[in-house]
């Protein structure tokens, strides 16, 4: 889909060559004369981003960037703003207002379309997170759910150590979060195993800009900072360097003749884009792992282990192996819960479960299929050694009691149906073999408890 820019300049012939350059860039452009009219059309067309000139004949462009920012509707939108006047404060003010850029004529035409692209790129990848975060119960994107935020970590990396020295001891006073000082070498050396910062602020070396190029494809590309927000101070005027810069995966650029409170700004933006991101990573993260295992035992989850049975069953047919399929359920395991409460019967469940692991090899599958149901399928079995490895586990089960919180002991005793799958038998699929282990299990119920019982159309 081609991305739609709202160019919004009171000059028409401004509008039109914008206009000239965007389209051999490939976008779409909208247009607006007003800030009334762009706020208009920003509402109404929902743009990728809107090119705002900041001298406007009915309202300041940051008032018409604080209006776009206060509305649901167009607050994700990012606005760069573009003005004649090279005004360090008032490009400040541009910048609390929420604008994502703000460019002095004359702009750069390669720098501006960098730069375009990069917003765009963020924009999209922050409204891909929302679509995920909404269809999740956890909220990463609600900075104040979260409370309290510890301070964050920013690095600078500056060639000569003085100039990284004076940049932090400027910037220290303006925000809570901790600065330190590292070269380029110490940098692409973090692992992802020790402490890495939140924040990159590179200081562009401008004798050698390949030097700064190369530190930033590393930075973006290693496993340890790929997901770091990394900021570039470079001279106002290297307009290729820094496109490139921003096509190598910098977040921000920074003037270097820019004041502490626009760095500081800055930073602070890139710092709550960043852990935004994290949040969302995390409770991706979490949901795909809560997808597949069950909260108390840490066993994977029956969801997760019916398409695994499958592929173990596909795999031993393919091979000619066979694969012991058993099926295990506590006994008597409602007298536990109605006698020693249900803290002890989870109490008994995370220890059966961690029993049951013990016992596993590598390329076994367990799962805790039900409330006190476990089932196992370990592959390249005979039925002698599944029946002895059945008989190992319910003998674990048996022999020691559960140690509980508070002190007591309680015996518990499982029972196991057991039933053989894949070649050489003409054998049954996965579906059929777990009907099978249950029969068999039932019959350990019936006969006692506490024992193995092999189903009949078992090998
Ligand atoms: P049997 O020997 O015939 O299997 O008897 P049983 O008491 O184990 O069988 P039943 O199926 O009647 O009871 C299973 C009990 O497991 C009932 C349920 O309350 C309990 N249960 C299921 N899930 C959990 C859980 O997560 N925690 C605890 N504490 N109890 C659970
Ligand atoms: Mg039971
Ligand atoms: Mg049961």
């Amino acid at each position: 889909m081609t991305e739609r820019i709202l160019i919004v300049d009171d000059i028409a012939t401004n509008r039109i060559v914008l206009k000239v350059k965007l389209a051999s860039a490939f976008y779409d452009t909208l247009q607006a004369a007003t800030g009334a009219e762009a706020i208009a059309i920003a509402r109404q067309a929902r743009p990728d981003l809107i090119l705002l000139e900041v001298e406007l004949p009915d309202m300041d462009g940051a008032e018409v960037c604080a209006k776009l920012k206060n509305d649901p509707a167009t607050r994700d939108i990012p606005v760069v703003m573009v003005t004649g006047r090279q005004d360090h404060a008032r490009r400040i003010e541009a910048l609390r207002a929420g604008a994502a850029e703000v460019f002095w004529k004359p702009v750069d035409d390669s720098l501006l379309l960098a730069r375009l692209r990069s917003l765009i790129r963020a924009r999209d990848s922050e409204a891909q997170g929302q679509f995920i975060d909404t269809a999740s119960s956890v909220s990463a994107f609600d900075e104040a759910a979260t409370g309290y935020t510890p301070p964050g970590h920013i690095a600078i990396v500056a060639p000569p150590r003085a100039a990284g020295r004076s940049l932090r001891d400027e910037l220290v006073r303006t925000t809570a979060d901790r600065f330190t000082l590292i070269d380029n070498t110490a940098a692409i050396g973090l692992s992802a195993n020790g402490p890495v910062p939140d924040v990159f602020l590179v200081v562009a070396d401008p004798g050698r800009p390949e030097t700064t190029l190369r530190l930033l494809s590393d930075l973006r590309s290693r496993p340890a900072t790929r997901h770091c927000a990394i900021c570039l101070l470079v001279p106002r005027l290297a307009g290729s360097v820094a496109a490139i810069a921003l096509d190598l995966g910098a977040d921000d650029l920074i003037d270097d003749a820019a004041a502490p409170a626009e760095i500081a700004l800055r930073l602070s933006a890139q710092m709550s884009r960043k852990r935004r991101a994290d949040r969302l990573r995390h409770s991706v993260a979490d949901g795909l792992r809560l997808a597949m295992t069950d909260p108390l035992t840490g066993l994977h989850n029956r969801r997760y282990a019916l398409p695994k049975l499958e592929a173990l069953d596909k795999a031993a047919r393919a091979n000619g192996r066979c694969y012991a399929l058993m099926l295990l359920d506590l006994d008597r395991f409602k007298t536990i819960n109605d006698s020693l409460g249900h803290a002890a019967g989870d109490a008994v469940l995370v220890e059966v479960a961690e029993r049951l692991r013990a016992n596993l090899r590598p390329g076994d599958i367990a799962a805790r299929f039900g409330g006190e149901e476990f089932v196992i399928a370990a592959p390249d079995m005979s039925l002698a050694s599944a029946r002895a490895m059945a008989e190992r586990i319910r003998h674990t089960i048996e022999e020691g009691p559960v140690l509980l919180a508070d002190g007591r002991h309680v015996r518990v005793t499982l029972s196991i149906g057991l039933a053989m799958g894949g070649a050489p038998l003409p054998a049954p699929g996965i579906g059929d073999l777990i009907e099978a282990a249950d029969r068999a299990l039932l019959r350990a119920k019936t006969r006692g408890r506490n024992q193995v019982t092999i189903g009949r159309d078992a090998a």
